[in-house]
């Protein structure tokens, strides 16, 4: 069975602090991420899926006294994990001895009987840092392995432990509530149609805000659609996004255009006592400086993303390697533009409105002409395509768009017009 995992939902006031790592954690789910991205590269097209997972938004509105009682959780959850690490550094230090997920899930179990201070939180909750402790050996070992650079897992700071995990079996939602085992019930504002069978809830404290993340079972992945309209998208800096019909979809620079409040907020940080509460409040204005580039970019996208699936059955965008690109000079235009994001937008937008979205390899789909596929060659100023083999002149990323189409057809195996 191949499960889905999607990004987001159209709420976008909501969307916010959240990076890519609110991707549900337990294992069965990163297991179906792991596949569903393998099945994407190999295939490079999404295949229908029996299963889907949707994540929606949630502000929750917690009281006085919830906030505390989540604060204090917190807390104790980040003592959890920097003592379980403790353990685990020290037990192959001293002995040579590998402690795992079970071992100190059993360990949990005696702590709890013995100190009534841990008993007083629920148990389902307490072993989450320890499924991540676990998953951060995981990629610990796994990078050794494939000789990558390894960090060892560090200790946390309460201050930036800002997140918890409750499985499906430990909460409920009950009208605008959601009901935590042993926490009780919390108001919540979402402007989503929450729908499916709820698998995961993820709690996260964002400045002085509480979100959650509550992902949801929503069954098959609609029927294919038989291809009648298709488009190639070459992304690029200058413009977002040119497609295969010539259009241009703006960038808009969303962090040049913030930069000025941005460069304040940091030096006003820069300038507060370390430890002061003053330093506390920078931070929080900081912090909305970065969220709201961050919601301005998530917003646009959606509306590209949204467009693109409802008037194309096809689309295809290339697949980048934004890593290799973001450690170059224009790092941050490039993760300015957040390529990534759009293109996982499209896919889980495509994959529940039963449309193709396919990731193809880019490589030479600049210098090759779309008309009569000989090579022409140009460097990275020249912006024109002129073919002195059949004439044809277009945009350079116009050609790169047609090319990426004519691959992505040929990859899903039908030839539309657009
Ligand atoms: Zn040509």
């Amino acid at each position: 069975m191949l499960w889905f995992l999607c990004a987001n939902t159209h709420s976008t006031r909501l969307l916010t602090c959240w990076g890519e790592t609110f991707f549900a954690y337990t294992r069965s789910i990163d297991r179906a991420l792991e596949l569903s991205r393998s099945e994407f590269l190999r295939t490079g097209c999404s295949a229908r899926l029996e299963t889907m997972l949707r994540s929606f938004q949630l502000r929750l509105c917690p009281t006085h006294r919830q906030r505390s009682v989540l604060t204090v959780l917190l807390a104790h959850l980040c003592g959890l994990y920097n003592d379980c690490l403790w353990q685990r550094r020290d037990a192959w230090k001293v002995a040579r001895k590998h402690i795992h997920y079970f071992d100190q899930q059993a360990e949990l179990t005696q702590l709890r009987r013995q100190d009534e201070e841990s008993r007083s939180f629920p148990v389902a909750i307490q072993r989450d840092p320890l499924r991540r402790l676990e998953r951060a050996f995981q990629g610990f070992f796994r990078r050794i392995r494939h000789r990558q650079q390894p960090g060892y897992p560090r200790f946390r700071s309460e201050q930036r432990y800002d997140s918890f995990e409750v499985d499906g079996g430990n909460f409920r939602l009950e009208g605008t509530t959601v009901v935590i085992v042993k926490l009780g019930g919390f108001r919540f504002k979402t402007r989503c149609r929450i729908r499916g069978t709820p698998k995961v809830l993820h709690v996260k404290r964002c400045g002085k805000h509480w979100r959650a993340v509550l992902v949801c079972d929503i069954g098959a992945a609609a029927e294919k659609v038989m291809v009648v309209r298709a488009v190639g998208l070459d992304l690029g800096l200058s413009a977002l996004a040119t497609l295969s019909d010539g259009t241009t979809i703006r960038n808009p620079r969303w962090t040049e255009q913030m930069e000025k409040q941005l460069g304040a907020a940091n030096r006003a940080l820069a300038r507060k006592q370390r430890g002061s509460r003053n330093r506390a409040k920078a931070g929080e204005r900081l912090r909305r400086v970065h969220q709201r580039i961050q919601g301005r970019r998530r917003s646009y996208l959606h509306q590209i993303s949204a467009f693109l699936v409802s008037r194309y059955d096809l689309v295809a965008f290339e697949q980048l390697n934004i890593r290799g690109l973001a450690r170059t000079r224009l790092a941050k235009s490039i993760l300015d533009a957040a390529w990534r994001e759009l293109t996982w937008q499209i896919i889980y937008k495509a994959e529940e409105a039963g449309k193709w979205a396919v990731g193809v390899n880019a490589r030479g789909t600049t210098q090759m002409c779309s008309a009569c596929g000989q090579k022409v060659a140009k460097q990275l100023h020249e912006r024109q395509h002129q073919c002195p083999h059949c004439g044809l002149t277009l945009g350079r990323d116009h050609n790169a768009a047609l090319n990426i189409l004519r691959l992505g057809e040929s990859l899903v195996g039908v030839s539309a017009k657009c």
